[in-house]
């Protein structure tokens, strides 16, 4: 199937709206009229991706992240670690799409995946940017503490990373969450305004955790990863049956950067 055909079928596929403006999501590497058969599915188009892309024989990775992000490039040579990917693709003959923010507020998507993960349920939505929503909150079935949630959390995660703040005994019923990176001070507000006892995402620093803290609301650091890239497995079926004349395969390459010490 031609590249940007495939493409749009993806964005149908996924139920991708338009990404945030400033948002580098789309095509990033390739040729819109290659033709493309098998498709390398991550979070991320690490250099590790790409050599399993190559080896497995896939033409396109479609990746959560884009693997540029902020620049504006006038050189692309092989001695940056950002250039140095594009290098490589481009040598290799792989394609990169990145859904992102697309992604982050799709229905099929990171935050809403992450939802039915921890069995949530009357979902509201919250974090709107540019029309979109990158939080959910929810309601679970019964009253936990914050020590069995996280710890909940990390067995339906298969991560040993996940970290939690605030008293092990504090009682869980609301839960706020935004996937990534969504740690922000004025989204803690929000969420303890709306009455949630915890948050979940990645990325927490330790004085955005204290003013969690100080707010009275408890914080799981899910880690980045793990947050998200559970999505991208569950989306595979879904592709497979809307495009069946393309192969999506899963990536096995463990992206998870961070470990636990014994
Ligand atoms: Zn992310």
């Amino acid at each position: 199937m031609i590249l940007s055909d495939l493409i749009h079928k993806i964005e149908v596929a996924a139920k991708l709206s338009p990404p945030l403006s400033y948002d580098n999501s789309g095509l990033i590497v390739g040729d819109p009229i290659a033709n493309i058969s098998r498709v390398l599915v991550s979070l991320d188009c690490s250099f590790d991706v790409i050599e399993e892309a190559a080896s497995v024989g896939a033409e396109l990775i479609f990746a959560h992240h884009p693997p540029l992000f902020w620049e504006k490039a006038k050189k692309i040579t092989a001695d940056t670690p950002e250039h140095g990917k594009v290098f490589r693709l481009i040598q290799k003959r792989i394609a990169v799409f990145a859904a992102h923010s697309s992604f982050d507020a799709s229905p099929l998507g990171t935050n809403d995946t992450l939802f039915d993960i921890i069995g949530l349920s009357e979902k509201e939505n919250f974090i709107c940017e540019e029309e979109k929503f990158f939080g959910r909150i929810g309601i679970l079935n019964k009253e936990t503490t914050l020590a069995e949630f996280a710890g909940c959390l990390s067995e339906k995660l298969d991560c040993s990373v996940v970290r939690y703040c605030g008293n092990k005994d504090t009682k869980i019923k609301k839960v706020a969450l935004c996937t990534g990176s969504g740690a922000e001070y004025e989204y803690f507000i929000e969420a303890k305004k709306l009455g949630c006892n915890v948050f979940v995402t990645g990325d927490v620093k330790y004085h955005n955790a204290q003013y969690a803290l100080d707010l009275g609301l408890s914080v799981v650091d899910a880690s980045h990863y793990a947050s998200e890239r559970i999505a991208m497995s569950r989306l595979i079926p879904v592709l497979q049956k809307e495009i069946p004349g393309v192969e999506f395969i899963d990536s096995s390459t463990n992206g998870q950067i961070f470990n636990h010490c014994q």
